[in-house]
């Protein structure tokens, strides 16, 4: 939080009142409305609350979107008061496989309103791991920078303390590690693969899993996350959750787990607005590195015909600039973005009739293909949208079952009917849902 009020102070300072009065100041403490900061003397104290105070606050309130007053000690006032734990945590890692992807990062994470929230707490779990919030849990639709904050937390904590041992995880992953586990001490005694097990989990310093909307279902999986989450909880290590949705809405996920994860804080990202879609255009185009310009009025026809998902956006760009090269390398404008994206931004598929195209808007809507809808797979991220599409196409195309049955990849009409009976009963209890289907059911106009 600190480093990314200092990159904005620095902004309206002079190089050199920026090095002498805040290059070495640090944020050491956050509560009850105060932010405490230490400073290297009595004259950089008496000069920040004289003359800098006003700047400092107001710069301040946009990172944290909080009002603070500020205290400021030296070194020596400090001493008798605080003790600031400087020992390294934790055991040499070094040949252990954390799983992160270093592409993401906090420096390659545009910030806006929408996300500004999310950034600024990630980065100060980050900075202080165990110590801020515990767990953090970050929740959004899908596209919006979730496992890239995730990613970059991890990337952080490592670089900046080398001891720490961080490991990431899809949730899928540690259910189908579970799972494995579990069917193998079916057959055998393997105490030995359930320790590993238990030692991949716990003895870690940052345990950060992605999805976990995924452990709905798997219930001995949340019976095994929920003793994982109580032992790296009570030894202080941080723990980094992110979601589809609110821990509310995840239905059918135990209530003691919920209860935990109110313990820390919830911090959801929201669509990004335009200014912010602008920027992650701009950053796109800035790292793709490319000669050719590319007209604003082209980022803003992006910008404004990509709303909901940060994925698809940086999909345009590169697409732009793939079509501009498949066109001998000639000039982007707004002609040619049209034409690029023409199949793009409007859905990318010729629909054969209209259950085709209820199977196309909704497997858009989730994120997954068509195929996977009209496929077998069980998994939830597959068969709750199958359900939901199967109900549109009933109850508001009023197809017959046999014939949605059949172009859902041949199933039967009575798995057809459970499906619908199963959304109908769902929608009464689950108003987000409801919603969700609704907005669907107006992109069939
Ligand atoms: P989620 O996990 O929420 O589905 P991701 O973290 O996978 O979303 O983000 C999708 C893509 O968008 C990634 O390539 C990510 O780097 C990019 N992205 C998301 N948010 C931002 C942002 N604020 N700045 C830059 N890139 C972003
Ligand atoms: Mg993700």
């Amino acid at each position: 939080m600190w480093n990314l009020f200092l990159l904005k102070i620095k902004e309206v300072l002079s190089e050199i009142s920026y090095e002498t009065w805040f290059s070495e100041t640090k944020l050491i403490g956050l509560e009850e409305g105060i932010a405490k900061v230490l400073v290297p003397s009595h004259i950089h104290k008496k000069n920040l609350k004289e003359n800098y105070i006003d700047d400092i606050i107001e710069k301040f309130t946009e990172v944290t979107g909080t009002n603070f007053n500020f205290e400021f000690y030296t070194e020596e006032e400090l001493e008798n008061k605080i003790v600031l734990n400087t020992d390294e945590i934790g055991i040499p890692a070094s040949n252990f496989e954390s799983n992160l992807d270093n592409r993401y990062r906090f420096d390659n994470f545009v910030i806006g309103n929408s996300n500004k929230f999310a950034a600024t707490s990630a980065l100060a779990v980050a900075e202080q791991p165990g110590k801020m919030y515990n767990p953090l849990f970050i929740y959004g639709s899908s596209g919006l920078g979730k496992t890239h904050l995730m990613h970059a937390i991890g990337n952080f904590i490592v670089e900046n303390n080398k001891k720490m041992k961080v490991l990431y995880i899809p949730c899928d992953t540690f259910v189908s590690d579970f799972v494995d586990i579990c069917r193998k001490s079916a057959n055998e005694n393997n105490m030995e693969s359930i320790k590993q097990f238990k030692n991949k989990y716990r003895d870690v310093d940052v345990l950060i899993i992605d999805d976990i909307h995924n452990l709905v279902g798997a219930t001995s999986a949340q019976q095994e996350f929920f003793n994982t989450f109580n032992e790296l909880y009570n030894n202080n290590k941080q723990i980094i959750i992110s979601s589809d949705r609110s821990p509310e809405d995840i239905k059918k996920l135990e209530e003691r787990l919920k209860t935990r994860f109110n313990w820390g804080l919830q911090i959801d990202i929201l669509p990004p607005e335009f200014e912010l879609r602008m920027n992650i255009i701009n950053k796109k185009i800035e790292l793709h590195g490319q000669d050719n310009t590319f007209p604003e009025e082209v980022k803003e026809y992006i910008a404004s015909n990509c709303v909901g998902d940060i994925r698809k956006l940086e999909g345009a760009v590169t697409r732009v600039y793939a079509y501009a090269t498949i066109m001998n390398g000639s000039d982007i404008t707004l002609d040619l973005a049209v034409e690029a994206l023409k199949d793009f931004f409007v859905i990318s598929f010729v629909a054969k009739n209209k259950i085709d195209q209820v199977i196309q808007l909704v497997s858009e809507n989730y994120n997954i293909s068509a195929e996977d809808l009209k496929s077998k797979k069980k998994t939830n991220n597959i068969a709750i949208p199958r359900m939901i599409a199967m109900y549109i196409c009933r109850i508001y195309l009023e197809e017959n079952l046999t014939k949605i049955g059949i172009e859902f990849g041949g199933k039967n009409h009575t798995t057809v009917m459970h499906a619908v009976e199963k959304i109908k009963n769902e929608i009464l209890k689950d108003e987000a849902l409801n919603n969700e289907i609704q907005k669907i059911i107006n992109k069939i106009h």
